[in-house]
């Protein structure tokens, strides 16, 4: 398997990283062209609206839409989920760019600002064993969720920070900043 992994802005390198310890090859997409090698796509952590501007810049947002059509696994995590999300409810400027392919509502920055970051061990659904340590950054919600999406996790206050639809999958924290590789495993197996 070619795993894509959207190298723009943020932290992609920490996803290469996990990948490749779990004997991925891994291509690093900045151009459409990277994406026409690749099987399946992780748009990383960062900054929603930079990684949108991007997206736009280097021809890419049309390229991963057409790819989702044609079901291609994609894996958005905290800023990925943001672009991923269909509805985005706080702090879009407006005419920013977005992939708009899952049927979630994300709230951007939900918990606060920087300082507001913390960690959580979560039960995620499809991931065995002990809870899952998730590190949420500056981090969105999933303040809705359409029929056909499946929460994967949610936190004591049964707020959704995870979610899949179809071969699309949702993390509003950061699984590529911990050792545990199970959401990457999860990800490989849709
Ligand atoms: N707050 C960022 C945004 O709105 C996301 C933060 C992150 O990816 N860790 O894009």
């Amino acid at each position: 398997m070619n795993v894509g992994v959207l190298a723009l802005q943020g932290a992609f390198i920490e996803h290469e990283r996990i990948l490749r310890r779990l004997g991925q090859q891994v291509t690093q997409v900045r151009l459409p062209e990277h994406l026409d090698t690749v099987d399946r796509l992780i748009i990383p952590g960062g900054e929603s609206t930079t990684i949108g501007k991007l997206l736009v810049a280097y021809k890419l947002l049309e390229p991963i839409r057409e790819r989702a059509q044609r079901e291609m696994p994609i894996w958005g995590t905290c800023a990925g989920m943001i672009l991923l999300a269909k509805q985005i409810t706080e702090g879009r400027p407006a005419g920013q760019p977005a992939l708009a392919l899952m049927d979630i509502v994300a709230r951007r920055n939900a918990f606060g600002r920087q300082l507001d970051s913390f960690e959580a061990d979560l039960a995620v659904e499809g991931v065995a064993g002990e809870p899952f340590r998730a590190v949420f950054i500056r981090a969105p919600l999933i303040d809705a969720a359409g029929p056909t999406v499946e929460p994967l996790a949610t936190l004591d206050d049964g707020r959704i920070v995870a979610a899949r639809q179809g071969r699309l999958l949702a993390t509003a924290f950061h699984p590529e900043l911990t050792d545990d590789a199970r959401l990457h495993e999860l990800f490989l197996d849709l």
